[in-house]
């Protein structure tokens, strides 16, 4: 992922505002917002570390819902049973409109 171009060492001062991985700082760690542009501006931090932080973030966003596919994935009945039961709710929720919107309409 592309960061500052200027800066060639960790100690070199910083400029998030060019930097890819800060604009998704910005959005998974919101709550460290602040203390990541200080310390990239300040030199304070590289950008190893900075990936290395956003990457703890995405794997803990990431990481339950890769389980829940690896458990789906073992079992297809329970994809099919899901899948059967939101059929259902959505056939009876389109009937009820399609009753509600006759009464509306006079042909009910
Ligand atoms: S420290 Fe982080 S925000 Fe600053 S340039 Fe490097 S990757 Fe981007």
């Amino acid at each position: 992922m592309v960061t500052d171009p200027a800066r060639i060492h960790p100690t070199d001062e910083g400029h998030p505002e060019v930097c890819t991985v800060f604009s998704y700082q910005c959005i998974f760690s919101e709550e460290k917002k602040a203390e990541i542009e200080k310390k990239c501006r300040e030199g304070k931090m590289g950008c190893v570390e900075c990936k290395k932080m956003l990457h703890e973030k995405l794997s803990g966003l990431i990481t339950p819902i890769r389980d829940k596919y690896k458990d789906l994935k073992k079992n297809p009945e329970k994809v099919n049973k899901i899948l059967e039961d939101g059929n259902r709710r959505a056939s009876d929720q389109a009937s009820s409109n399609l009753a509600a919107f006759k009464k509306e309409m006079g042909y009910g």
